[in-house]
């Protein structure tokens, strides 16, 4: 079998043009403009790259960007009030801090003093409890990336058999939130599950987020399945630098029905699913219908 390949990128494109559509009916019939603020403390380079590229696509896609850059030894005091201010500021309609911060300052603590509301990457403790109790939310980009490519691959995923492998806060419970609340049967595996190839074998999706290149091979793969491939790894082959996923692309490929290619697949999914939130989070909070096809 050779499977169908996902394109993320293309996928992406389209749902950056619907949020752009929204914005510029928003704009023309309410004069209402979505503004996304980004928080970026300290220099990390691969930050910096993520945190340029949202406020590129923000603009494009017709939103306001505030940028916010803190130099590294900013205190948490002064970090918590910029957040303070954000919140209050009726033009902000998301907020997201980028992560990692600098390690005197505490990452729970800055993300819970974000309105719930404005919460655009939905790791704010409410979101996190709404998610989980089947309530109206904000939803962690990557994981609702995948789930919009799976509804658009399979039509309905009820009843379906999924795997996620990875339990992180920002991946992997909140993917196997949402294929719940999609109604597929759902098993978490991690670094201590046993037999994990036979666990993945049961999968008709499987979604790999495990931080490991490549660990995920066509051994774990059920023929058909589809296979979603979160995995951003840089590695260094032959002497050349590249990205991989956790999935080793070409078994997998062979095996599985369908699969996200890395680079692109599930990467682009999650700044345009940052537009569609903040997007959602402008129409919630001026009580206008929310954009159909962009939540979860
Ligand atoms: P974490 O490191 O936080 O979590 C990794 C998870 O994988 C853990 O739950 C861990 O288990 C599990 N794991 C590790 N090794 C194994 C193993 N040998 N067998 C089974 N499970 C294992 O990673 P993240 O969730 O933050 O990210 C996962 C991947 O997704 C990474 O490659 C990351 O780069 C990528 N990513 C991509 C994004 C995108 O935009 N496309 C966004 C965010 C992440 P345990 O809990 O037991 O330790």
């Amino acid at each position: 079998m050779t499977a169908k390949i996902i394109d993320g990128k293309a996928f992406a494109a389209r749902i950056r043009g619907q949020v752009a559509e929204h914005v510029a009916r928003l704009k023309a019939d309410h004069g209402i403009v979505p503004g996304l603020a980004v928080v970026l403390v300290g220099e990390d380079p691969a930050s910096e790259v993520y945190v340029r590229s949202k406020g590129r696509q923000t603009v494009e896609a017709g939103m306001n960007s505030y940028e916010h850059k803190l130099d590294a030894d900013t205190s948490e005091a002064d970090l918590l009030a910029l957040v303070a201010t954000l919140n209050a500021d009726p033009a902000v309609h998301g907020i997201l801090v980028q992560l990692p911060l600098p390690k005197h300052l505490n990452s729970d603590l800055v993300i819970n003093s974000i309105d719930p509301a404005k919460d655009v990457d939905g790791f704010h403790i409410s979101n996190v409890g709404l998610l989980g109790t089947g309530q109206k939310s904000m939803v962690p980009c990557t994981p609702l990336g995948c789930l919009m490519m799976l509804r658009d691959h399979h039509g309905t995923l009820s009843g379906l058999d999924a795997v996620v492998v990875g339990r992180s806060n920002i991946v992997g419970k909140p993917m196997a939130q949402l294929l719940l609340g999609d109604s597929c049967t759902v098993t978490i595996a991690h670094s201590r599950t046993r037999d994990l190839p036979e666990v993945c074998k049961r999968a008709d999706i499987l979604v790999a987020a495990v931080g490991r290149p490549e660990m995920i091979t066509g051994d774990y793969v059920k023929p058909g399945a589809t296979v979603i491939d979160v995995g951003i790894n840089r590695i260094e082959r032959g002497g050349k630098k590249m990205l991989v996923g956790d999935a080793e692309f070409a078994s997998c490929a062979a095996v599985a029905g369908a699969i996200t290619p890395v680079p692109g697949g599930v990467g682009p999914m999650t700044i345009a699913c940052l537009l569609a939130n903040t997007l959602t989070s402008c129409c919630r909070a001026n009580g206008l219908s929310e954009p159909e096809g962009l939540t979860a």
